[in-house]
């Protein structure tokens, strides 16, 4: 096939955002009657499912403390639902499990949830906490646990089987999808803001919409777009952050026990919800007895067949380097630089046979491949859902993302001039007006 001229949709970015948004393009050009093929082309430096949503580990879930997230999560959840089997998506729901600290957050995230219409089960008090995970799990022994958000939808999706699912979609309603093409810079034209053109290392596509779906390496779209590096946030009256960075890096880190998967099974041997333990006890080590920490810690885990194991994470640390500084490529496990840590397994497994008995001695069965990788993060940890230089959308997810499937249909949406009122919240403009949002005791940037 020749590489295209020209394309009246442009999307940058075979992931989760751009695929999502692409397959929405064509599915409303479908619903107007009007041909696809050649209008909307997406384009990928590597491959499908090559940056982020590649390697995530593939949880969806509604709880957040943020309003506006959870009613994009509601939303995003529905996509899923909507082709569970396309998706490789398993609607196990997920539980939030929680100290005293974040007993008040959780109980309002739960109220909420029932405003919207969203099933969950809420559990109060350390006696029945335990009683309820007891029903499940027999073995569960973790401390200081006062309250349980069951939320009876979500769960996870396996992430690159998904992405391919996702990619097929599109591809059946007339979207090409053309990998190795790696984006070098924007064209416009007679003093125009807009983009006119995308210049690829193979050739220059003439277009009439953009959107940048690029996951962690967002910061060298916003380079290219001549975005600001530094934005001013309003938190008072006549009160500013200013000059805060634009873009930061995380690095998530994530890893396998490899135990049969059915390890984590329920008693009644079902499937148990994806786990998230939220703690203030003190984490001791299960290796040799040590301290690990008296600081807040949280972890989250699953049986996974397609990883072979109980997979999962705990919370991310801050790279400490300037964003310009830092390097992307090579990506994910591929990096020398940004793998999951010793440290990280050491105390993965540790807060696993916290929780469970079952998991007591397993540090010898922690999978030693190099896993996790890096999330670039806007400044207030949140999405930008945005319209830059009248024709450039950008999908900026913050690392939010794997699970808001239903993102991209909704910016697809706004491309086709229907404003989204569920991405509103999420303007870039929001700093500059102070329109920020809540933010919790929770130990993770992105709760
Ligand atoms: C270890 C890890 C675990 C995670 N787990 C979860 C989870 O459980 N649940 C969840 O909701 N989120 C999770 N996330 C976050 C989630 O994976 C991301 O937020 C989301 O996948 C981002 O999707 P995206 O489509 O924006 O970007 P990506 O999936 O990164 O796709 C971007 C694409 O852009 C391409 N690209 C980049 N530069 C160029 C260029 N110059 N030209 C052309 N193409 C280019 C890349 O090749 C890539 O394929 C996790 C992230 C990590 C790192």
């Amino acid at each position: 096939m020749t590489f295209p001229a020209q394309a009246e949709f442009l999307v940058i970015g075979a992931g989760i955002h751009g695929l999502s948004a692409a397959w929405r393009l064509a599915e409303r050009l479908h619903e107007r009657g009007e041909p696809v093929e050649g209008r909307v082309v997406v384009v990928d430096k590597d491959g499908i499912a090559a940056g982020a949503s590649g390697i995530a580990c593939g949880v969806v879930r509604n709880n957040y403390f943020q309003p506006a997230m959870r009613r994009l999560m509601a939303h995003s959840v529905g996509v899923w639902e909507s082709d569970p089997e396309t998706f490789a998506y398993h609607p196990v729901g997920y539980m939030q499990i929680s100290p005293e600290a974040m007993h008040a957050d959780v109980a309002q995230i739960y109220r909420e949830q029932r405003e919207i219409g969203y099933d969950s089960v809420f559990i109060e008090g350390g006696q029945d906490c335990t009683r309820y995970m007891r029903r499940m799990f027999s073995d569960w022994q973790a401390q200081g646990i006062t309250s349980v958000l069951h939320e009876k939808r979500g769960g996870y999706a396996n992430n690159t089987k998904s992405i391919y699912g996702l990619a097929k979609k599109a591809e059946d309603l007339g979207v090409r999808i053309l990998t190795g093409a790696r984006v070098t810079g924007f064209v416009r034209e007679h003093g125009s803001p807009a983009v006119r053109a995308v210049e690829t290392d193979r050739g220059t596509i003439r277009c009439d919409h953009v959107i940048v779906g690029a996951g962690p390496w967002v910061r060298d779209f916003w380079t290219m777009l001549d975005l600001p590096k530094a934005v001013d946030i309003k938190v008072g009256e006549n009160e500013f952050h200013r000059d805060v960075p634009m873009w930061r890096f995380w690095q998530l880190e994530e890893g396998v026990l490899q135990v049969p998967p059915e390890t984590l099974l329920t008693d009644d041997g079902e499937m148990p919800p994806v786990l998230h333990v939220d703690s203030d006890a003190p984490l001791i080590s299960d290796v040799d007895g040590s301290l690990i920490t008296e600081e807040m810690w949280g972890i989250y885990y699953k049986p996974d067949w397609h990883f072979n194991g109980v997979q999962g994470g705990a919370s991310p640390y801050k790279v400490e380097k300037d964003a310009d500084a830092v390097e992307i490529d090579p990506y994910g496990p591929a990096s020398p630089e940004f793998v999951s840590s010793d440290k990280f397994a050491h105390m993965w497994v540790s807060a696993l046979a916290h929780c469970h008995k079952r998991f007591e001695g397993t540090m010898p069965k922690y999978h030693r491949e190099p896993s996790g990788g890096i999330g670039c993060f806007t400044p207030d940890s949140f999405p930008v859902f945005d319209r830059f230089h009248e024709n450039v959308w950008v999908i900026a997810d913050s690392n939010h993302g794997y699970k808001m499937l239903g993102v991209g249909r909704l910016v697809a949406d706004e491309v086709m001039s229907e404003p989204q009122e569920l991405l509103e919240p999420f303007r870039f403009d929001r700093y500059a007006r102070g329109e920020l949002h809540p933010t919790s005791h929770s130990p993770f940037p992105w709760s």
